[in-house]
């Protein structure tokens, strides 16, 4: 399986908000937003190819039962059903994030999907790609049909709630299982954003999370 890094932190968004959590980054993604935060994860020199043994091995030495699996995009690596299947057997709680833009059976507890809005396409020769990809509304309702799921969108301008408000009607998304958060790589970022999406939220009944662990620590590999 190819991945990016093994690292013990505290879940930094979502349902599981300051969960101490254990996080495997696999490695590449289908995507190219233009914010992405983890773009180390596609670097080669970030790229390690290890077997799910010994992944399950780093991942149990920390003897901490939340496990975040998170990418890149998790469901790129073909091995990911058998790691699950392994973690699962032996008791640890799994959070499968993902951009919700593909899908294959395995087990998890939560699966963390985050759709991508128009604000997330670059402005780059991957533009029409990214277009194309980032929005698939059979594998969002193949998720919710099969899983326990938050559905987190990234909000980078108040005029986004439009597009996120058809994706819910029109898939249709379970109000209460959306989240949304202020997009920002760096704290300042978030501050810029997180008062009228606060405020955003209260209006349309969405729940809101920060980005904690970007608050406490920026934007770094490890965290
Ligand atoms: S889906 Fe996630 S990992 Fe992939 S490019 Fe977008 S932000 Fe980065």
């Amino acid at each position: 399986m190819k991945i990016s890094e093994i690292f013990y932190s505290l879940q930094g968004e979502g349902q599981l908000l300051g969960v101490p959590s254990v996080f495997l980054r696999t490695a590449h993604c289908n995507l190219h937003c233009r914010w992405c935060d983890t773009p180390y994860a596609n670097w080669q020199s970030h790229i390690q190819d290890l077997s799910i043994e010994d992944i399950y091995h780093q991942l149990t030495h920390f003897k901490v039962k939340p496990i975040v699996i998170t990418g890149g995009e998790p469901y790129l690596q073909p091995e990911l059903p058998q790691l699950c299947e392994l973690l699962h057997a032996t008791g640890h709680h799994i959070t499968l994030e993902t951009n919700a833009t593909l899908f294959m059976p395995l087990k998890a507890h939560l699966i963390s999907m985050s759709p991508k809005l128009a604000n997330s396409v670059p402005d780059s020769t991957k533009a029409a790609h990214h277009q194309r990809q980032r929005l698939n509304p059979t594998v969002i309702h193949q998720f919710l049909t099969h899983h326990q799921c938050q559905v987190k969108f990234v909000v980078d301008h108040p005029t986004d709630l439009q597009e996120i408000n058809e994706l819910v009607h029109d898939i249709p998304i379970p109000k209460e299982q959306v989240i949304l958060m202020p997009q920002g790589q760096h704290p300042a970022e978030l501050a810029q954003r997180q008062h009228w999406l606060a405020e955003i939220c209260k209006t349309e009944q969405y729940r809101y999370s920060p980005r904690l662990h970007i608050t406490l620590w920026g934007n770094q590999p490890g965290t």
